[in-house]
């Protein structure tokens, strides 16, 4: 019987922040303090949850940050003069606009409005044009974190067959985009699947490395996976159990029957999740060294 790896983001996302928290030492020394700022608007608890998590991550390696609330029944120029405020600040590094915003809200107006250079979630067109053309500036945090889970446990994508399932701006397309660089931890053949995908178990049961990422729950199982397959689950979805208080989450990945077949897997939570936050403290500290022209080693 075959060993499955369980892939451990908590462990790899904590060996890179104490990489980074050594580097931010090294930029103080410098002069240069690594500051993120947050915004955030609309009544949602998770897009709360996840600024107190990232305000949280930054406090423990030494980056500054600063949050900023816009009411929810301001119009979108509220919002819009907020980015520019923080695009003007000299002491700000990176700006987060953290999703989801009010529906009256246009996303891709807030994202084109925060300068390329601070924009430390890579949503950016300059950002997202970049990546695309294989000269990443900042990659994007759920992609990039994925990948390092991937070369932390010498999982080869050079010439492996990728499939994506999901193409959202924030995860499946970026994540595509990152697999087909031109670059060590990429060079795979990436098919991306979706909603309309026809036979998305055909196109699964093909691939050396399957990444999830549809917000459908334990959407993939061990009947649409190649034995020895990677699987990697950037899946979380909330399931409310009524003998529990406590909320439960689960992945687009059945782990129970995925996890008998599949070479590596992650888990979730534990998996992708804790990288996501790791690789935006990532790109802020190398957003600061760019503004500061200091050289960090990263
Ligand atoms: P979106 O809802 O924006 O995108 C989902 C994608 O999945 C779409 O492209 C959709 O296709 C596709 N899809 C939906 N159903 C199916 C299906 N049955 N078969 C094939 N494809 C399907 O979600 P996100 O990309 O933002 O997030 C995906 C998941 O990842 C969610 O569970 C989310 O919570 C989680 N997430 C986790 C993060 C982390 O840090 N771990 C970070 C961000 C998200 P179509 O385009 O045709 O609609």
């Amino acid at each position: 019987e075959p060993q499955t790896t369980l892939i451990d983001g908590n462990e790899v996302s904590g060996r890179i922040r104490d990489t980074l928290r050594e580097a931010v030492v090294r930029l103080r020394t410098d002069g240069v303090t690594p500051r993120l700022a947050t915004v955030r608007m609309g009544d949602d608890g998770t897009s709360k949850t996840y600024v107190s998590m990232k305000q949280r991550a930054c406090s423990d390696l030494g980056i500054q940050s600063e949050h900023h609330e816009v009411d929810t029944d301001e119009p979108s120029a509220t919002l819009l003069d907020r980015i520019e405020e923080l695009n003007a600040d000299p002491d700000v590094d990176g700006i987060v606009v953290q999703r989801p915003l009010p529906v009256h809200i246009n996303e891709r107006d807030a994202f084109r409005r925060i300068d390329p250079e601070k924009d430390v979630d890579g949503f950016h067109p300059e950002n997202v044009g970049r990546l695309v053309t294989g000269d990443p500036r900042f990659k994007p945090c759920t992609p990039h974190g994925i990948q390092r889970l991937l070369s932390a446990y010498d999982i080869e994508t050079d010439g492996r067959d990728a499939v994506v399932v999901g193409r959202s701006n924030v995860v499946g397309r970026p994540t595509a985009n990152l697999l087909l660089q031109r670059a060590p931890g990429s060079n795979a053949t990436v098919t991306v699947c979706h909603s309309r995908t026809t036979d998305l178990a055909q196109k699964t049961r093909g691939a050396d490395i399957v990444v999830a990422a549809t917000g459908v729950p334990e959407l993939i199982d061990a009947e649409m996976l190649s034995a020895g397959a990677v699987v990697v689950d950037v899946g979380i979805n909330r399931v409310d159990t009524a003998a529990r208080d406590e909320p439960q989450f689960v992945g687009d990945v059945d782990f129970e029957s995925a996890s008998q077949k599949a070479r590596a897997i992650t888990p979730v939570p534990g998996g992708v999740g804790p990288m996501t936050i790791a690789m935006l403290l990532y790109n802020t500290v190398k957003a600061a060294g760019l503004r500061a022209d200091v050289s960090v080693d990263l």
